[in-house]
């Protein structure tokens, strides 16, 4: 059994079957620790632990962190049977320093206990571990007779200061790969959350958010600053004609036509729901920005849109409207809703048009 236990978190450890994070982060530690508990005491008792009431000390520490992985693995709730792992960790901890009680020793494995409960856990963690060590001190010396610490011995001083070091180490490299993995996530999250998952441009979240920054820019540097309504025509029937697939290529296609026709890093376009999107040029006239809606417009309406098995002809309009200095300060959504009137217009005079805002 116990055999298998050491197989199976062996190969699920290579393997990186679905371990919770806590018990992977957590095996290796374990395994100094408990090495290092085993090699003090063996330092201190000798060969005559093995006629003590510690023998147990031997198999305890040699097959506890295999079968603390293996219980995390097969429970349904990873992290709670991690914490009761790590109040074992506690319990035995305090048996191995009362086996062996030297002053190195016992400093040592309490202030990794608290490191660890504390990284891996909370302060709550680590007060109830450091409870488990209390009582169990309690409890055990009032039951075993004459424990006083042992006088600290080379040897032991040494293992200690040799076992801080390896476990820091480890420790350290944990903390720095978690880092550098948090960060990247954080990134990706961040992109994730601002980006369209079909069309891959910027969404509704990063427009309203962004639009308003842009436009208090144009404002306090009296810039201008274009923006433009774009509606796909007729796309309800190429949903109904061609399949709602077709439809979605159409857009991923439009908004790559779009990117090539804009400036980097500059433009932007975020799509503003369905088959509507939202076309920001920074330091542009509403005449400029109504000339490049017109050369998007011709290269949308002259592109082969490829679909599955055949092409496709598709056409949009334009709704192009700026910020006027003369008047009061629009925010987003009268700078949209005004794109959205030329929009309108352009729809009325028969599609694949552009047509500027005016009042
Ligand atoms: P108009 O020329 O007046 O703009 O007509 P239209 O058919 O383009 O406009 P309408 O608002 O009637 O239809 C928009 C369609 O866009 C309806 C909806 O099914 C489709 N649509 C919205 N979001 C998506 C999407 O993510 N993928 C696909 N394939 N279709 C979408
Ligand atoms: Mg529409
Ligand atoms: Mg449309």
């Amino acid at each position: 059994m116990l055999i298998f236990c050491i197989y199976n978190t062996t190969i699920n450890l290579i393997y990186h079957k679905d371990i919770h994070p806590l018990g992977r982060i957590n095996h290796i530690p374990r395994v100094l620790a408990t090495t290092y508990g085993l090699f003090i005491t063996w330092q201190v008792l000798g060969a005559s632990l093995l006629d003590t009431q510690y023998i147990w000390i031997i198999p305890t520490c040699f097959f506890w962190p295999h079968i603390a992985l293996l219980a995390t693995n097969i429970s349904s709730n990873g992290r709670r049977q991690e914490e009761i792992n790590m109040h074992f960790d506690a319990f035995l901890t305090s048996l191995v320093v009362l086996a062996a009680p030297i002053y190195s020793f016992a400093a040592t494995i309490i202030t990794v206990l608290i490191a660890n409960a504390l990284f891996v856990g909370s302060y709550r963690l680590m007060f109830t571990t450091m409870l488990v060590v209390v009582f169990t001190v309690l409890i055990s010396s009032s039951i075993l007779p004459e424990l006083h610490l042992l006088d600290e011995q080379l040897n032991t001083t040494i293992s200690s200061s040799i076992f801080l070091l390896i476990y820091l180490s480890a420790f350290a490299l944990t903390v720095y790969t978690l880092t550098r993995k948090l960060i990247k996530l954080n990134s990706k999250v961040k992109t994730l959350s601002l980006t369209d998952p079909l069309t891959s441009c910027y969404n509704r979240l990063y427009l309203e958010d962004s639009l308003n920054k842009e436009i208090q820019r144009s404002y306090r540097f009296k810039v201008p600053l274009t923006v433009i309504f774009a509606d796909l025509d007729h796309f309800k029937q190429i949903n109904d004609q061609e399949g709602h697939n077709a439809g979605d290529i159409v857009l991923k296609q439009f908004v790559q036509l779009v990117n090539t026709s804009i400036r980097n890093n500059v433009d932007w376009i975020a799509r503003y729901g369905g088959e509507e999107f939202i076309i920001i040029l920074p330091n542009t006239s509403a005449e400029n920005g109504a000339k490049l809606a017109n050369r998007i417009r011709e290269i949308v309406s002259q592109h082969s849109f490829v679909l599955a098995d055949k092409p496709l002809h598709v056409s949009c309009s334009f709704g192009v409207t700026e910020i006027d200095f003369n008047k009061d300060e629009l925010n987003a959504e009268q700078l949209t809703s005004n794109a959205d009137q030329a929009l309108y217009k352009a729809k009325e005079q028969g599609r694949n048009r552009v047509e500027i805002f005016s009042e």
